[in-house]
């Protein structure tokens, strides 16, 4: 029998290809949200799901009763009830390792772009408004010799330390994560207790996964205890963060600014105060979005589901369960 899968994401004619060497597949490549018709329908014979950016609920799996596994064109796999597709039996597959050093560069961007704001300053050269010479208020921080404080310090985190600690001379800081001696040896970085982290670091860099402990862990009290002098960093999703004290927080004074990737909406709307903040850099979540990286997480994300489907183990599983074959 020939499995059948539903994929969900814009793929290129040379995925559809590889998956159609495979299986049947139904292909949406605009899918708006989980309601559509022909979508559900589709599910009702789904062996397999592939796609990003789609919240998977329990009444969605109800109705795709033959689903063996899922694979996400994603690392995060907020989007997914892990322990409910545990329990039916339902391997997620992700796609770690492909995106690790694109993200990262995007986090390095926007600590750039806020310190030297980059994009407030190009925009005024852009509108015919640099008429004088640049004095102090349209000055800088340093970022080299700074102090770098990773919340989160997985892939991603490390490969942010990784350009700060080697490329810029910056002291790195960690918190909530486990211990990394070897990451302390290669980078100089101390683990710490958050509210230390909070003290002592000029960049607050978040890269923790948006989990039921991680949600609004960034909040008024966090903003507080931060250096007046502090920027923050999101590159991990909107949600870790509690927008509205952000916003009170960048406003009053309390932290100094804040460069963006993922917000608690996307797309962040037009009337969010996010938008008009000169200390605010704002990014369409394209940490990962590079031609070469979409392509190699597409191509994770396939292998994924070839294997799993046709019972190997495959590159990438998130949860434990054995592929059924
Ligand atoms: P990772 O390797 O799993 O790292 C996650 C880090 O968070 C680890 O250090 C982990 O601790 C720590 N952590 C703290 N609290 C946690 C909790 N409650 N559950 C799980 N881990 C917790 O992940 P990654 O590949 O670096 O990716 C991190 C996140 O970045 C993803 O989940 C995703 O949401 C986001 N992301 C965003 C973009 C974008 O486009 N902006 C792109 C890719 C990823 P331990 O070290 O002790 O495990």
């Amino acid at each position: 029998m020939t499995k059948r899968i539903v994929a969900f994401r814009r793929l290129k004619p040379h995925h559809l290809e590889q998956l159609r060497n495979h299986f049947h597949v139904d292909y949406f490549d605009t899918l708006e949200g989980p309601d559509d018709p022909a979508f559900r329908e589709a599910l009702r014979n789904a062996h397999g799901l592939l796609g990003a950016s789609l919240p998977i609920t329990p009444e969605l799996l109800d109705d795709a009763p033959h689903l063996e596994a899922i694979s996400s064109i994603s690392v995060g796999v907020d989007n997914y009830p892990v322990e409910e597709l545990t329990r039916r039996n339902i391997l997620l597959c992700h796609t770690p390792d492909v995106l690790t050093e694109t993200t990262a560069d995007t986090g390095f961007l926007l600590i750039m772009a806020s310190a030297r704001r980059a994009v407030e300053l190009a925009n005024m050269v852009k509108q015919g408004q640099w008429t004088s010479g640049i004095g102090e208020s349209h000055f800088g921080t340093d970022v080299h010799g700074k102090t770098l404080g990773m919340v989160g310090f997985g892939r991603i985190g490390q490969a942010i330390a990784r350009r700060g600690a080697l490329g810029f001379g910056m002291s790195v800081l960690y918190t909530h994560a486990s211990r990394k001696p070897a990451l302390e040896a290669e980078l100089g970085a101390t683990h710490c207790e958050f509210e230390a982290l909070l003290e002592q670091a000029d960049f607050v860099c978040v890269n923790v996964p948006l989990t039921a402990e991680t949600t609004g862990l960034m909040d008024a009290a966090v903003f507080k205890r931060m250096k007046s002098s502090a920027i923050l960093i999101n590159i991990a999703r909107g949600k870790v963060v509690d927008e509205e004290a952000l916003i009170e927080a960048l406003s009053s004074g309390e932290i100094h600014a804040a460069g963006l990737d993922v917000f608690a909406q996307e797309p962040l709307p037009g009337d969010s105060p996010l938008t008009r903040m000169d200390n605010v850099v704002t990014l369409p979540h394209i940490g990962s979005a590079t031609h070469e990286t979409r392509e190699a997480m597409a191509q994770r994300a396939i292998d994924n589901v070839i294997d799993a489907l046709e019972g190997r183990r495959p590159p990438s599983p998130y949860n434990d369960v054995t592929p059924r074959g």
